[in-house]
């Protein structure tokens, strides 16, 4: 369960359904045709621009230039690191890029594909090739001529393994029987040969479902053919749409119902072509030239830029902000005599004494009862989370539950405010938020939250007697982001959300099987990030929703000790993953703690 920061009667943000989208667009078309460019007098055949600092240039001969210009306040070095990981491309690019002295915001720069990091390389590729996808298996690249000719074989392996010669192997291995290739071709890049950004996603991102698209007196629409056994709640609804919550998966399905004429939707039978509308889809299903879809991605590509480059052995430096959601007299989901609230808490606390007791990181917990985290009694929630409090100056016995959010955000901030001035930094600070969700019975596995850049924009904050009071409200009592802390935002977000997914994969835990990592909640007919990342300053802030109580078999696990453990063990994991940490380094389960504890 999780709180949009609204008491209730309060007025909604204007954060409605995509709304933002076609201006967004228009904006990032006309920063094409505006502002100065350095250099270059050979007009590319073929330009995609990401965002008004970032695009993608093919000319002749399919030779990939990334056009970028620095962000406010950043300086020639940081700005070489950022996009090529390497101080020696600083002599090259300047060569190349004529302006590159002045080296001002508004004037582009530049670099080579060649030179780029893998980052830049995978983010690149991505946006000129957008039908391109990765599996477990490698890399699917669909040729798609962006400068009217098809690409060769070799620039393929070069692009996507750092070697032309590649393409011997990869003509080989997919039994290409031409050296020419055509618009359309699927050209596999087997998992060994793939540069390791295109390895990553590979390991990530699941074989995207076949969609057909039509029209007809109702509209545009999507059409997906049940299998056998498939339910129009889970198959299609929470997979196509979005929608989780019990109240919007029931009236969507029931529109959709009535949308294909079916009267019982408990009895369709296999094979049946449901139509979907277009407008219900969520962005990643609609057709590739939807600009909602177009404005998707290119805001997700914006944000891929920012990924954690700090490496921290052991955790050394490193300060984890850990939220047990609810507490005290809020329950939080209340499902069949199981509190979300104690089983957090229990979590919470497991997570607690692992990374004591194998790390290095100061943890901060952002509630506690009156007794320390104590051992968990039999297989039921340990931990005194009744009496948890927020842990502000002075803290809050969680009265209130929107108070209690709010709280906690303030409290992040204070926490993040200290760690800097103690000579720490904002890329060495995470936020981890824990909750169990009750959604439509058909949802089933962990979901992570990241707060989605177009959602953090305004400032906010609170005001009232019980705010007032709080030492780190007065710190700070008002927030805002600039562009470039939301973006950076949902980038660092993202890749430490990667890495609990995979962590989770690995420990092969339940996932939502469908974008277990989502930009933000729907809800309603309204979109929205967690009130208590939407206001938080730490860069990489996550909500984990562990599982959803309303689902009887994540409930039943969820109350077991043992699994509590193992998720507990996976976000120790993923936390030393973020920071580079070895595989060996890893939170096994062989090597036992105590529960609880
Ligand atoms: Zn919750």
């Amino acid at each position: 369960m999780i709180h949009d920061g609204r008491t209730r009667g309060e007025p909604g943000t204007p954060d409605r359904l995509f709304a933002g989208a076609p201006l967004r667009l228009g904006l990032l078309f006309l920063s094409l045709l505006a502002g100065p460019v350095a250099g270059r007098a050979a007009e590319p055949l073929r330009v995609v621009v990401i965002s008004p600092e970032l695009k993608v240039t093919m000319r002749e001969g399919e030779e990939v230039t990334l056009a970028v210009r620095p962000l406010p306040g950043e300086a020639v070095d940081a700005f070489i690191k950022r996009l090529t990981e390497d101080p020696r491309t600083k002599k090259e690019i300047e060569d190349q890029n004529e302006g590159f002295r002045l080296f001002r915001p508004d004037v582009f720069v530049y670099i080579p594909y060649r030179l780029l990091s893998d980052n830049y390389r995978r983010i690149a590729m991505e946006a000129l090739f957008p039908a391109d996808r990765g599996d477990g298996q490698g890399w699917a690249h669909v040729v798609a001529a962006p400068t009217g000719h098809p690409e060769s074989l070799w620039r393929i392996a070069e692009w996507f393994t750092g070697d032309g010669a590649n393409y011997r192997e990869i003509r080989s291995a997919g039994k290409i029987a031409s050296l020419e290739t055509e618009v359309g071709q699927v050209v596999r890049i087997p998992s060994r040969l793939l540069l390791p950004g295109f390895r990553l996603q590979a390991q990530t991102e699941p074989e995207p479902p076949p969609l057909q698209f039509g029209k007809d007196e109702s509209g545009r629409f999507a059409v997906y053919r049940l299998k056998r056994g498939e339910a129009l709640y889970s198959a299609v609804v929470v997979r196509f749409t979005g929608r989780v919550h019990a109240e919007d998966v029931n009236a969507k399905a029931a529109e959709i119902a009535r949308r294909n004429g079916i009267a019982d939707v408990r009895q369709i039978p296999a094979g049946f072509a449901v139509k979907i509308p277009i407008d219900d889809l969520s962005p990643e299903f609609r057709p590739a030239d939807d600009p909602v879809r177009i404005a998707d991605e290119k805001s997700r590509l914006e944000a891929a830029q920012f990924v954690n480059r700090i490496k921290a052995a052991n955790l050394a430096g490193v300060t984890f902000v850990l939220d047990a959601g609810h507490g005290g007299r809020d329950t939080g989901a209340l499902v069949a005599g199981m509190e979300e609230a104690g089983a957090v808490y229990d979590l919470a606390c497991r997570v607690d004494a692992l990374l004591a007791q194998h790390t290095k990181a100061r943890v901060l917990l952002t509630v506690r009862g009156k007794r320390p985290c104590g051992k968990a009694d039999g297989d039921s929630a340990g931990g005194d989370w009744r009496t948890a409090r927020v842990l502000t100056t002075p803290p809050y016995g969680l009265e209130d539950a929107a108070t209690g959010v709010h709280l906690r955000w303030y409290l992040a901030n204070s926490i993040l405010r200290s760690a800097i001035a103690a000579g720490g930094s904002a890329q060495r600070t995470v936020f981890l938020s824990l909750h169990a969700d009750s959604l439509h019975p058909a949802v089933r596995g962990a979901m992570v939250y990241i707060p989605g850049e177009k959602f953090l924009t305004g400032s906010f904050g609170k005001s009232g007697a019980v705010y007032a009071s709080r030492r780190e409200v007065r710190e700070e009592p008002r927030v805002s982001f600039s562009r470039r802390d939301r973006i950076e935002a949902e980038g660092l977000s993202r890749d430490f959300a990667e890495k609990i997914v995979a962590a989770f994969r690995a420990a092969e835990l339940p996932l939502h099987p469908f974008q277990p990592i989502r930009r933000n909640v729907i809800r309603g007919g309204r979109e929205w990030v967690p009130a208590v990342l939407r206001y938080n300053r730490i860069p990489a802030r996550v909500l984990v929703e562990v599982g959803n109580l309303n689902n009887s078999e994540d409930r039943k696990l969820l109350s077991a000790r043992s699994f509590r453990d193992r998720v507990a063990r996976a976000l120790v994991s993923a936390l030393i993953d973020f920071y580079g940490g070895r595989k060996e380094d890893t939170v096994t389960a062989s090597r036992k703690v105590k529960g609880g504890g």
